[in-house]
């Protein structure tokens, strides 16, 4: 199956070719017919796996044709949840619509100053890529004009709703006509997602892409077992220092952490950064040029800010600290084996991160293997998560920590079924 299969236009084909995709991902096949037939779609499938081109291509082919509105404001609109994220659509917005004449591209994010995005919204364009906050403020002065919308696109509605923009999603959407397209994406499909989409969408077909190549199978997921602080960061050193560590992104928990964890590397002679939301939006931009030029080796971020990094270069994924939800470890873990390259992704945990990592087998299906470092293996044995008051009694929480189930080999063997 190839791209040319889809009655795309001619000249977005033609930039697909450049772009150098032989062939559709799953998710793209099983997407793009139905949007191109007008559906409105929910859809999920995991991170890295070509949504972006899922939505973009179908939605661009309709350009092809002139809008029967009169007017000049977009005729696709983008939401999506972070900046980096509208950034980098964007410019894949720009790579897939090159050959075609006249599409011109708007990008409105926060962080920035208004007067320049004023002026780009004041002439005439077709796609614009947006964060709902500052969208809302153009909405509010009556600057955006939605009489062309065609269609309306929700990327990553799972966390646009985890990051509180719930209301603000549904003062945009009421603000296009009713007689759009509406696609969303999401990395689960679940209760409030579900909630949001019957709201907004016209009977939505749900289309759910897992398995497969969709898993991350493409990533090794390795756990290492942490005494304290002062273990992290020696064992930190020690991964950094391995020869097929070419580019890493260290998640931890607070900015503060990543900032104080980027002066201590950045001593120890790492070319080292911090992306966090802290940061302006010249700054954030500038680091991730610098990650892709190749001058920053070692990126250290906080769950908001690395959400959507698209940067095929990435090694590995270190989790200093583990995230909070079971998502957003899969979330880390994609920023690396972008496009099906390989990665590998590295975990420290201590006793009380046992429920965490339950969680996130749970979730993925995939059991984390243990690692040891010679020389760096954790002192304390690792005990049951504290939270539990009987240790052994809840059925696979703690069975990480049970010196019983471990092979001799000294890693937990337990059988475990693949997830449908
Ligand atoms: P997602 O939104 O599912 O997390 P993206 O849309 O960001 O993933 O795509 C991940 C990467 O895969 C991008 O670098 C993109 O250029 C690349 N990609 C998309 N479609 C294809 C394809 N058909 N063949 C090869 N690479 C692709
Ligand atoms: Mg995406």
């Amino acid at each position: 199956m190839s791209f040319d299969n889809f009655s795309l236009h001619p000249n977005i084909l033609e930039a697909v070719a450049e772009a150098g995709y032989s062939e559709p991902t799953k998710v793209q096949l099983n997407v793009i017919p139905k949007i191109m037939k007008g559906f409105d779609i929910r859809a999920s499938a995991h991170t890295g796996t070509g949504k972006t081109a899922a939505f973009l291509l179908p939605a661009l082919h309709r350009l092809s044709d002139p809008s029967k509105k009169a007017g000049h404001g977009p005729r696709i609109l983008i939401l999506v949840p972070t900046r980096e994220l509208a950034m980098q659509i964007t410019t894949q917005a720009e790579k897939y619509s090159k050959y075609m004449r006249g599409v011109k591209t708007v990008c409105v994010v926060g962080g920035v100053p208004y007067h320049a995005q004023m002026r780009k919204l004041s002439r005439p364009y077709d796609i614009l890529v947006a964060t709902p906050g500052r969208l809302i403020d153009y909405i509010d002065r009556r600057k955006m004009d939605f009489s062309r919308l065609e269609t309306l696109v929700l990327d990553e509605a799972d966390r646009m709703l985890d990051m509180g923009f719930s209301e603000s999603v549904e003062q945009i959407v009421k603000a296009t006509p009713p007689s759009r397209q509406t696609l969303l994406f999401s990395a689960t499909l679940q209760g409030s997602v579900i909630k949001l989409s019957e709201r907004l969408m016209d009977k939505p077909m749900e289309i759910i892409v897992h398995g497969g190549q969709a898993k991350p199978d493409n990533i090794i997921q390795k756990l290492h077992y942490v005494d304290n602080l002062h273990h992290k960061n020696r064992l930190l050193d020690h991964i950094l220092n391995e020869d097929d560590v070419d580019y890493a992104i260290v998640f931890t928990s607070t900015k503060r952490h990543a900032s104080q964890l980027v002066m201590e590397l950045q001593e120890k002679g790492y070319q080292a950064a911090a992306l966090h939301g802290d940061m302006n939006q010249r700054q954030r931009t500038r680091t991730i040029t610098q990650l892709r030029n190749g001058k920053i080796k070692v990126l250290v971020a906080t769950d908001v800010a690395a959400r959507g990094i698209d940067v095929q270069s990435i090694t590995h994924v270190i989790n200093f600290d583990l995230p909070n939800s079971a998502e957003d470890y899969v979330h880390r873990i994609g920023r690396t084996g972008r496009a099906g390259a390989k990665g590998t992704a590295l975990s420290f945990a201590a006793g009380h991160d046992a429920f965490m990592l339950q969680k996130i087998e749970k979730f993925t299906g995939q059991r984390i293997e243990i690692a040891e470092i010679a020389g760096l293996e954790p002192r304390a044995k690792q005990r049951p998560s504290p939270r539990s008051k009987r240790p052994h009694s809840r059925p696979g929480a703690n069975r990480r920590f049970d010196s019983r189930a471990k092979s001799p080999k000294g890693r937990v063997s337990r059988p475990r079924k693949a997830r449908a």
